[in-house]
C-alpha cells in the first residue's frame, strides 16, 4: 500500500480525519517541523507524526502494527486468533505476541472484576451494530452469556498454549488489540532511536519526547458532534484512549445500541457516553476505557483512583463531564 507523507503540519491543531478518529492531536507549544505518514490499519486511519522526515521509520513501524493485525483479527479467519476461537476446547500454541495479549486481557480482566472480559465475544457476534442494526433475541444471549467469563481462558505461558474452556467461548480481543499494537508499533520506533512521535490510531494515541519536561496535547472528540472537541488534556509522554457510544451504534425506537457490552447482560453498558483513560501505556488505556464504560461513573472512578498512573475523564448520559483527582490541572473543557 502506498504511503501518504502529509506536508508539514504548520497549524496547531491536527484534527483527525476518519469517522473513527476521536482526537485531534495538538502539537506542542513550539511549532517545530513535523512530518505525519498515514496508513489504513485495524479499520481506522494510523497515522505517525515524526520530526524528522522519514517515510522509511513510518514504514518500519507501519509493518510491526500490519504483522499484530494479521495475528490478532477476529475478521481473518487465518488469524492465530481465530484459530484459538475455532478449536475452542483444545490447546492451541500461538505466537509470543499472543500469549502476551492474552495474558495482558486476563490482568485487566481481574482487574476490573470482568467489566472488561475479551470472552465477551460469545456475545458481541449475535450483535450487529451496523446500519442494519440487530438486536439479539433473549433466548440466544442468555444462551451465549453462559460462555462469558475469563475463567474459561486458559493461558499456559511456558508452553505458549491458549485453551478456551469449550465451545462456543469465544475469544474478541477488540477492546485491547488496537492499544497493545500501538504500544509495540512505538517500542519498535524507541528501538530505531525516535525521540519525538505520535501515534495515532482512532480513539487509541501514544505519543513519546525523549525530554521528561514535554507535553502533549490531545484533544478529546465531542460524543455529539464529529469534529468539535469536548476538551484538551495536557499529558506527558505516555497513551490516551477513549471509548465512545457514537463509534458503532444503531438506533431502534430511540434507543441506541452501541458496541461496549455489559458482559453481565449481554447488553449494550448505559450510563455513560464516553470515557478517556490517560496511562503509561496504550493497551491499558483502551482496555480501562472499555472496562470503565461498562463499570459506570461510580465504580469506574474508583478504580481509576486506585490505580497508580491512571487518570480518567468521564462523559454522563446528561454531558456532564467528570475528571479523576490527577486531571485537575490538566483537563480543560472546550466552551461552545
Ligand atoms: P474501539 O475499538 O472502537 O475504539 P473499544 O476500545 O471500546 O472501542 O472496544 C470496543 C470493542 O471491544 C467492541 O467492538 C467489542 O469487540 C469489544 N468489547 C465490547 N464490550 C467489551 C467488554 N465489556 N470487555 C471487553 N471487550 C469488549
Ligand atoms: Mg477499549
Amino acid at each position: 500500500m502506498p504511503m501518504n507523507r502529509a506536508r508539514h503540519v504548520y497549524l496547531p491543531v491536527v484534527m483527525a480525519v476518519s469517522g473513527l478518529l476521536l482526537f485531534g492531536v495538538f502539537r506542542g507549544l513550539h511549532h517545530q517541523e513535523s512530518f505525519t505518514y498515514s496508513r489504513v490499519l485495524m479499520g481506522t486511519v494510523v497515522e505517525i507524526t515524526l520530526r524528522e522526515d522519514s517515510p522509511e521509520l513510518a514504514d518500519t513501524a507501519f509493518r510491526e502494527m500490519e504483522r499484530l493485525t494479521a495475528l490478532f483479527s477476529t475478521y481473518r479467519e487465518d488469524s492465530e486468533l481465530s484459530r484459538i476461537n475455532s478449536t475452542a476446547g483444545r490447546p492451541v500454541k500461538v505466537s509470543p505476541e499472543v500469549a502476551e495479549l492474552v495474558g495482558l486481557a486476563l490482568k485487566v480482566c481481574r482487574l476490573t472484576d470482568g467489566a472488561f472480559d475479551p470472552t465477551v465475544g460469545s456475545v458481541v457476534r449475535f450483535w450487529n451494530f451496523g446500519p442494519g442494526g440487530r438486536i439479539p433475541p433473549e433466548d440466544e444471549l442468555k444462551k451465549a452469556l453462559s460462555s462469558v467469563g475469563c475463567q474459561n481462558i486458559v493461558l499456559d505461558r511456558d508452553s505458549g498454549r491458549v485453551t478456551l474452556s469449550r465451545k462456543g467461548v469465544s475469544l474478541d480481543p477488540g477492546g485491547i488489540a488496537k492499544g497493545y499494537i500501538v504500544d509495540r508499533a512505538l517500542e519498535v520506533l524507541k528501538k530505531r532511536g525516535v525521540r519525538w512521535v505520535i501515534i495515532n490510531a482512532g480513539g487509541d494515541v501514544a505519543f513519546y519526547s525523549a525530554s521528561p519536561s514535554e507535553r502533549f496535547r490531545i484533544g478529546i472528540r465531542h460524543p455529539d458532534i464529529e469534529g468539535r472537541l469536548l476538551g484538551i488534556l495536557v499529558v506527558k509522554s505516555g497513551a490516551v484512549a477513549t471509548s465512545g457510544d457514537y463509534e458503532r451504534y444503531f438506533i431502534r425506537d430511540g434507543v441506541r445500541y452501541h458496541h461496549i457490552i455489559d458482559p453481565r447482560t449481554g447488553l449494550p453498558a448505559r450510563g455513560l457516553r464516553s470515557v478517556t483513560i490517560v496511562s503509561g501505556k496504550a493497551y491499558l488505556a483502551d482496555a480501562l476505557a472499555t472496562a470503565v464504560f461498562v463499570m459506570g461513573k461510580e465504580r469506574g472512578l474508583k478504580l481509576v483512583e486506585d490505580l497508580d498512573g491512571v487518570e480518567a475523564v468521564v462523559v454522563d448520559e446528561d454531558m456532564r463531564i467528570y475528571t479523576s483527582s490527577g486531571l485537575k490541572d490538566a483537563f480543560t473543557p472546550v466552551e461552545e
